[in-house]
């Protein structure tokens, strides 16, 4: 194992290899320049380097892969630093190297006729998405952080986000990928193809590695026509299980156009207005749940308000839903979206917070919410659940706001037993504890409890192979290397 003297050791010859391999802007050894890359979005992790790596180029990686592994040095990837796992924090020690790739942000090929586009990993996911729109292609990746992640970190998470319900993960939008493995050996699988069984798939076992297998250095990925035709309901309900109802009837008649289908609780959207005065909430009345409906389409002949409509009328109908509000202009949709998006600030607003990013099947949400809330409470009186999320796609954030009179830091020293009583009740569910933010360093211990022993112990062989020595991105998914 590296020590922080071996690495200071090895500076002064490192370094000067490194001026001659990518010049002065590819690295830094500043503290102020590398501060910023030391620490997470949401403050559970700090770590420290010493050292920031910035190639410009997949050959110049593969330099200094070769050189890392045979020096055994550590490496941390490091995208747009907006994942919520701690996935690329370094240690505390300041024994491994930061590895950005925001400067490989080009974009090698975009396609019309095959509708993809060939990306590097550093290129910021709303560049990508504003780059195909300006011509008239949609990538639909939707993630509240696309103005700062970048395309690698949404790889190397196999990020969800808003409009999984139709468009898949990031797993289902990608057809080729090249990597830099440990070695640094090049693997240019960079393929357009929508069919190709050669053999294992190596791309969908390194999307959702978190940095501990490869370093993903570009990406073909696929395009759709761009929606031209939007609109948006808000329905507001009083029973859970109508949610699954109304789910099930909007699948039904708005076939392919349903594209997001995001629940809220009537606390949530108390706390999104109360810490965002700027949001006008359009329902005067108070209902237990709000459900937030897109439909989109490329199709401008599609009639999408007439199709809400009908959603509405028959729902009403059927004692679904109590009422509803349809957007009549782009401007009223991104407001009823603000009040979804601003939800993750406002909870950081109102206190300490402590949240699960789980998925159940999807018919069990509404025992899950009443389950868990039911017994965080039990455990904790006066505890705020907060439960939100792309439940279309069976995904929930199941978070919990501090009681209001108890210190912040004494809610948060309670964070093991309330995450054990969520987790064990999404596992009886046949649930999973990270739907789509990844294990980073956040739920290592819990992988281990959660997933069988056959699971882990293949992870470990596959980890084993491709990284022996163990230089990428240490410690984090699997805790211990066997
Ligand atoms: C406001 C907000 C909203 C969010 N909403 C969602 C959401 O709806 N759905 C969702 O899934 N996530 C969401 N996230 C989490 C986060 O944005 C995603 O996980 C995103 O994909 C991370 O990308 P990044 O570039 O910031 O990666 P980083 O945070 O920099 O890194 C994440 C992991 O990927 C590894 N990594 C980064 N780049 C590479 C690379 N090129 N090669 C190999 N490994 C690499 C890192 O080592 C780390 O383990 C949200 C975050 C915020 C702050």
């Amino acid at each position: 194992m590296n020590t922080k003297d071996d690495f200071i050791h090895l500076k002064p010859k490192f370094l000067s290899y490194l001026e001659r391999l990518l010049g002065v802007e590819g690295f830094s050894t500043r503290k102020d320049t590398i501060l910023p890359y030391l620490s997470e979005q949401r403050g559970n992790f700090n770590g420290s380097s010493q050292l920031l790596i910035r190639p410009k180029t997949t050959n110049q990686l593969s330099e200094i892969m070769k050189r890392c592994s045979s020096q055994n040095l550590k490496i941390v990837p490091i995208g747009g630093n907006t994942g919520l796992s701690g996935g690329c924090v370094p240690s505390e020690n300041g024994d491994e190297i930061l590895l950005s790739l925001e400067r490989m942000n080009s974009i090698r090929n975009f396609d019309e006729t095959n509708y993809t586009i060939t990306v590097e990993a550093g290129c910021i996911l709303s560049d990508i998405k504003s780059f195909v729109e300006k011509r008239d292609f949609f990538f639909p990746l939707g993630l509240a952080s696309e103005g700062s992640c970048q395309i690698g970190g949404n790889l190397a998470t196999n990020a969800g986000g808003i409009n999984v319900l139709r468009f898949g993960n990031t797993r289902e939008l990608v057809l080729g990928l090249e990597a830099v493995l440990p070695d640094g050996k090049i693997w240019n699988g960079l393929r357009s193809l929508h069919k190709d069984n050669m053999g294992y798939s190596l791309k969908n076992l390194f999307i959702g590695s978190e940095g501990t297998l490869c370093l993903i250095t570009a990406a073909s990925l696929k395009l759709f026509p761009k929606q031209i035709n939007s609109k948006t309901i808000l329905c507001c309900l009083n029973k859970l299980t109508s949610v699954i109802e109304l789910l099930n009837l909007t699948k039904k008649l708005s076939s392919e156009t349903l594209t997001s289908f995001e629940l809220l609780s009537n606390f949530g959207v108390d706390l999104s207005i109360k810490h965002h005065t700027q949001i006008r909430f359009p329902i005067e009345n108070k209902f237990n749940w709000y459900a937030l409906i897109h439909l989109s389409s490329s199709n401008r002949n599609i009639n999408l308000e007439d199709n809400l409509e009908s959603i509405f009328s028959l729902a009403l109908k059927k004692g679904i839903i109590e009422d509803a509000i349809i957007s009549k202009s782009e401007s009223q949709e991104n407001n009823l979206w603000k009040v979804r998006e601003s939800l993750s600030n406002a909870q950081k607003l109102e206190g300490g917070s402590i949240k699960h990013d789980v998925s159940v099947p999807i018919d069990k949400i509404p025992f899950f919410i009443e389950m868990a809330s039911k017994e965080i409470i039990k455990y904790l009186p006066g505890s705020r659940p907060c439960p939100f999320g792309h439940i279309g796609d069976g995904n929930i954030h199941f978070n919990i706001s501090q009681p209001k009179r108890l210190p912040k830091d004494v809610f948060l020293e309670k964070s093991s037993e309330i995450n054990k009583i969520v987790y064990d009740i999404v596992m009886e569910l046949n649930g999973s504890i990270s739907a789509e933010h990844g294990i980073g360093m956040l739920k290592t211990k819990e992988l281990e409890n959660y997933r069988s022993n056959e699971e882990i112990e293949l992870m470990h062989k596959i980890k084993k192979a491709i990284d022996p020595e163990n230089i990428m991105n240490p410690n984090k998914v699997l805790n211990e290397i066997k």
